[in-house]
């Protein structure tokens, strides 16, 4: 596969960049930029934002699109900041830059493509299938009002993403999902899911480009489709192996005992003399492919590999915890963004959901909660992603961080890809707007006693106290938990002096945003609520040009940097 040379994203301007829009967008930015670096900008990069008039961008354009598969995702804005207008990749996250833009501007998204006007799928831009090329003759049928009906010759249990495709109408579209190139003829139109798990065995001097080769002609010979290759599947002790690595592809390994207990239906001896297993391609094939797989091709030899193909019954679910960090979208990190963007549901608390508004894609389905319901809203998401979909669990900050990761983690089903998404906690951006006070160590504390008793609350309150952290209280003060942060901070009193600065942040990064420095002695415990994390300094905590920090432990000398 050839790779882009692109890079990620720029925002250019004829003339005065907005300010902030780039380093909110992560992108670099070219300023009174000639035409020249225009078609530039829009060769060498997969995003761009223009600042100019639209016929100057229509012109630069012009030049340099070449196919929608390649063309990059461009926004034009018109100099008066009014208006974010796809122009090209609208299908490649052009839609939602508009809108990411739009948000940041406050300005109008303007989107254009005819699945967004009729409000209808747009084929191939749907999760989980892979279209290959769709006719713009059957979008547009699609547009138009022609049902859509889905033919299932695999018995694939279908997840909900694909299952959304269907819908009634005039004349519909049938769409026939499968791995088999000959089940074309069954309807207008064939897309695949990612079904199939290609087992590889191979010997330590197999090359990347044997194991490609063996797996192409398997799949060919047996009419599959390549692109409905979910991983790759082998022994654990070959999962470095440069061959395999070089393949570009999602491996997993099992181990030779966990193979062996696979009932195959070439077992080899000799295979067993040399790695412990009687089988690694149809055992890996079949292990990594779940509950109700079967083996569509058996073991297939070359010289040095061996490669098998099993069917899974039910695609492999994946289920993102998603720490959205403590508000505004450009804290969120590209990996957060990322797992958002590929996700067909996102769960979470409604205000959560909310924050992320501008960048969640019309084909997406929101599952917003009210406050609490955690174990409600965990069951949702694994339920959803054991059946096959992409799942993001959102969370607010970090997803430890008194928060849903822990709960996923105790009640995760099998076969189901899970990832933890960190994300900036509460306490290190309200730290961060008033300086460094988090600077050494520290202890975060949450002062809810809804699940830890607050005797154990006391005690640990006490003990950082006495061992001079500085201190972040999460959950300070509720309506109904109104004496607890009094009752904490008399804690502290006994070991820190009523000098002691202290830091009350409320909806930090949210719009709305109040900031407080004030010490011990001075806190307003009115003005706190559950919006609010309040830091309590260590007894070295101090101001300097108006920021808070935390030396750290080193006595900084003139002239003595201090480890980076
Ligand atoms: N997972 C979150 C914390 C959830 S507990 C995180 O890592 O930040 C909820 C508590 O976090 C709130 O009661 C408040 O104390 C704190 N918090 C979360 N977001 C905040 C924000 N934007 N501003 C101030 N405090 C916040």
């Amino acid at each position: 596969m050839a790779l882009s040379r692109r890079t990620e994203g720029i925002v250019v301007a004829l003339g005065l960049p907005p300010t902030g829009l780039a380093d909110k967008l992560g992108f670099r930015q070219h300023g009174f930029a000639s035409f020249a670096d225009l078609t530039e900008a829009l060769r060498d990069h997969n995003q761009v934002v223009v600042v100019a008039a639209y016929p100057i961008v229509v012109r630069a354009l012009a030049t340099t699109l070449s196919s929608k598969d390649t063309d990059p995702a461009v926004v034009a804005i018109d100099e008066g900041m009014r208006f974010a207008t796809v122009l090209a990749g609208a299908h490649h996250g052009g839609e939602q830059l508009a809108r990411l833009v739009a948000h940041h501007l406050g300005a109008t998204a303007v989107i254009t493509t005819a699945s967004s006007i009729y409000d209808t799928v747009a084929l191939d831009q749907t999760p989980r299938v892979h279209f290959g090329h769709v006719p713009a003759g059957l979008q547009a049928r699609i547009n138009h009002g022609d049902g859509l009906v889905l033919v299932n010759p695999t018995d694939l249990f279908l997840p909900d993403a694909i299952l959304a495709l269907a819908h009634e109408g005039n004349n519909p579209l049938k769409v026939i999902i499968s791995d088999r190139m000959r089940d074309e003829s069954l309807g207008d139109l064939r897309a695949t899911a990612p079904t199939l798990t290609v087992g590889v065995g191979c010997s330590s001097d197999a090359t990347v480009t044997e194991i490609d080769e063996l797996i192409e002609t398997t799949l060919q010979n047996a009419g599959l489709d390549p692109y409905a290759i979910d991983r790759v599947a082998t022994i654990d002790r070959r999962l470095n192996h440069p061959a395999l690595l070089g393949l570009h592809r999602e491996l997993i390994g099992f181990s030779a005992d966990q193979l062996d207990a696979v009932e195959t239906v070439h077992p080899s001896s000799v295979v067993y003399k040399s790695v412990g297993t009687h089988s690694v391609a149809e055992a890996a094939a079949l292990l990594a492919s779940g509950d109700g797989a079967s083996l569509v091709v058996e073991k297939v030899k070359a010289d040095r590999v061996t490669v098998a193909v099993a069917r899974r019954q039910r695609l492999r679910g994946s289920l993102s915890v998603v720490g959205l960090g403590p508000g505004s979208l450009d804290l969120l990190t590209p990996r957060a963004l990322g797992a958002l963007r590929s996700a067909q549901f996102l769960v979470g608390f409604s205000r959560y959901l909310e924050l992320i508004e501008p960048i969640v894609e019309r084909a997406q389905v929101l599952r917003p909660y009210p406050i609490g319901q955690e174990i409600e809203r965990v069951g949702e998401a694994i339920a959803l992603a054991s059946r096959g979909n992409h799942v993001a669990l959102v969370t607010s900050g970090d997803p430890a961080v008194y928060a849903m990761a822990q709960l996923v983690i105790e009640r995760l089903a099998e076969d189901l890809t899970l990832h933890i998404i960190p994300g900036v906690t509460a306490a290190y951006a309200a730290s961060s707007k008033a300086g460094a006070i988090v600077g050494h160590d520290h202890a975060m504390i949450s002062l809810s006693d809804l699940l830890t008793p607050w005797s154990a609350i006391e005690a640990r309150v006490e003990a950082a106290a006495k061992a001079d952290f500085v201190i972040a209280f999460y959950n300070p003060r509720s309506k109904q938990r109104t004496w607890q942060l009094e009752k904490a901070l008399s804690i502290i009193a006994q070991y820190r002096q009523q000098s002691t600065p202290v830091l009350v942040a409320t909806r930090v990064e949210r719009s709305g945003a109040t900031l407080t420095v004030t010490s011990l002695a001075e806190i307003d415990l009115e003005t706190i609520d559950m919006e609010t994390i309040v830091i309590i300094g260590a007894t070295t905590t101090a101001t300097n040009h108006g920021y808070l920090y935390t030396p750290r432990g080193y006595q900084p000398t003139p002239g003595h940097q201090g480890a980076p």
